[in-house]
């Protein structure tokens, strides 16, 4: 008997519209879904007519349900893993369960589909060629700003997952880590009745946050620009300072006199 494969599909974040007909037909034709919360997951299925039955599977009883649901893929069901709404794994449950499923050898395909930072990060016109995703920071405030503190020299796109609680506290704690001026996004309930994307700086956005609390309400994607990267504009300057002295001085004494003028690496300089 083959196995089975597990498909991974993901469920809209808000309009309902954004699920797949692919992810419809695979829903409805596995032996079963594996659901973070099947009360939720049974509304969703419920509304497109899936019958197929859930199992609960969520952070206490994922490894014990992994082993059981291996067993079935290896007796040649297929199956699948939905997460309250998204992309499963990507800040909710699924990775013991893929784990487990690809040591037993058993395929796991994915059915693409909505995920909140790639659709916020898709409107937020900050550079996305590179990012970070943060998920969500920690609940304690000492823990989160520890954590934003060793964040402020990424140089990448940085992507966070906040909810309504602490929105305006991580806001602030952003601005302090970060400055008051660095350029950020909020992407706020994605695809649904009040979807809002405010830009500016992380100033100007913690002061609209802090005045109207409606911007304080439903789910969010806060997105901000990486650090400037002043090494980068010191060895652009280092190389053409040394180029320069080069002309008239031995390469060593060049790259010493440039690294000094310029601030970049001596060594970065020297032949280049
Ligand atoms: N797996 C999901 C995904 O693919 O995006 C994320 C699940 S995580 C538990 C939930 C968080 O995702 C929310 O607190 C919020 O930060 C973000 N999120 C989910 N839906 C959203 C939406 N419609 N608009 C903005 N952010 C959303």
């Amino acid at each position: 008997m083959p196995a089975g494969t597990l498909f991974i599909v993901a469920t809209p974040i808000g309009n309902l519209g954004d699920l797949t007909p692919r992810a419809l037909e695979t829903l409805r034709g596995v032996a079963a879904i594996c659901a973070e919360d099947t009360r939720r997951s049974g509304q969703l299925m419920s509304h497109f007519g899936v019958s197929t039955p859930l199992l609960a599977l969520h952070e206490h009883n994922e490894d014990a349900l992994s082993q059981r649901v291996v067993e079935r893929l290896l007796a040649g069901e297929s199956l699948a893993l939905v997460s309250d709404a998204g992309t499963p794994l990507v800040s909710d449950p699924g990775f013991r369960l893929v784990r487990a499923a690809r040591a037993a050898g058993i395929k796991v395909s994915p059915l693409p589909g909505a995920c909140a930072a790639i659709a916020a990060l898709s409107v937020a016109g900050l550079p996305s060629d590179r990012f970070t995703f943060e998920g969500f920071l920690p609940a304690k405030a000492s823990a989160r700003r520890e954590q934003l503190q060793r964040l402020a020299g990424e140089t990448r796109t940085l992507v966070f997952y906040e909810s309504s609680h602490r929105i305006a506290e991580s806001l602030a704690d952003m601005r302090a880590a970060f400055g008051d001026d660095r350029p950020a996004v909020l992407a706020r309930e994605l695809t649904k009745l009040f979807e809002t994307v405010l830009d500016g700086t992380l100033a100007d956005l913690q002061q609209r946050v802090e005045a109207d609390d409606n911007q304080r309400k439903g789910e969010f994607v806060v997105m901000v620009q990486g650090a400037g990267d002043d090494l980068d504009a010191r060895l652009v300057e280092g190389r053409r300072v040394y180029a320069l002295l080069n002309e008239h001085l031995p390469p060593s004494a060049a790259a010493k006199l440039a690294a000094e003028i310029t601030g970049a690496p001596r060594k970065a300089l020297y032949g280049s």
